[in-house]
């Protein structure tokens, strides 16, 4: 399943692409995804011009320049892929290497930018994914935007903020973090990391990284740095991917990560000096990696 990094190392890709291009036509092949598409979907879209691509949590928001918004959720296994159809496309010399996966492409977006003809595919083999389309003033009221927390790298996440959701909660710290009202689009993954790089135990009490007077401990500005450090340099290898993704095949999405924690059971801690090994632990139904030595 894409984690955030991955959506937005799909939007940084899609964007010089999508953003300003006209969508001539917009063609479904199916009625739906995991949900029904739009209603009129293709009429309602046809002929805007795009005029941002944007994100919020996993969301991708493409941004139409009659006010409305096409919410797009990628799901387990949705992808996007770009093509060139322009002048430069000569006939019977057009490969398709991936043609076998066309039979679950679901939604084409025809462009046109300047006088090039390009085509964004998106497949999606399991059809979790889905499109909304939304009136972009009233996105705070799309229900699973309503009640979202700041995005673990915007400048609303800093130690205060999270002084202030943690201040005497008795919760794990892994629940906390994963609670989308807190931060918005922080997975299991990344609180696994987040959690290993900042030294704390993933079943530390929330509210004992803030002090009596409601402010973060050293500790808690810690963690807020190793949030936003976990997404960047994941954003960062998501974007190299993305040049080698780029040059082989078009498509966008997925790439492979390495974790210092996550998915590591029995192996030696990543920790310079540390000698533990990483344990797994089952909260709320989903598996924590850590190591108990060197988180506490
Ligand atoms: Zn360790």
């Amino acid at each position: 399943m894409p984690e955030l990094p991955e959506v937005e190392t799909v939007r940084r890709g899609l964007a010089p692409t999508m953003e300003q291009a006209r969508l001539e036509r917009l063609e479904t092949r199916r009625p739906d995804l995991r949900f029904p598409l739009p209603d009129q979907f293709s009429e309602r879209v046809s002929g805007r011009t795009i005029i941002g691509l944007g994100r919020r949590a996993k969301y991708l928001l493409i941004d139409l320049d009659d006010g409305m918004t096409i919410i797009a959720h990628l799901g387990m296994s949705g992808s996007f892929r770009i093509e060139e159809a322009g002048p430069a496309e000569i006939p019977g010399d057009f490969h398709h290497p991936r043609s076998k996966d066309e039979k679950h492409d679901h939604v084409l977006f025809h462009l046109t930018k300047g006088d090039r003809s390009l085509r964004v595919i998106y497949n999606d083999p399991r059809r979790f994914g889905f499109m909304h389309l939304w009136t972009r003033s009233d996105l705070d009221l799309y229900p699973a935007f309503a009640g979202l927390g700041p995005e673990p790298t915007g400048n609303l996440l800093d130690a205060e903020y999270l002084a202030a959701r943690f201040r005497d909660r008795i919760q794990p710290l892994k629940g906390m973090l994963l609670d989308q009202t807190v931060i918005a689009g922080l997975g299991n993954i990344y609180v696994c990391e987040a959690l290993w790089r900042s030294g704390l135990s993933p079943k530390r009490k929330a509210g004992t990284l803030v002090t009596k007077a409601g402010k973060p401990k050293p500790e808690l500005m810690a963690l807020t740095v190793a949030i936003r450090e976990v997404i960047a340099d994941a954003i960062a290898a998501g974007g190299s991917s993305l040049r080698d993704h780029i040059q082989t095949d078009g498509s966008l999405g997925y790439f492979q990560h390495s974790f210092s924690v996550y998915d590591r059971e029995t192996e030696p801690c990543r920790r310079e000096g540390c000698g533990g090994i990483v344990s797994r632990l089952v909260q709320s139904g989903r598996s924590t990696f850590f190591c108990e030595t060197c988180q506490k």
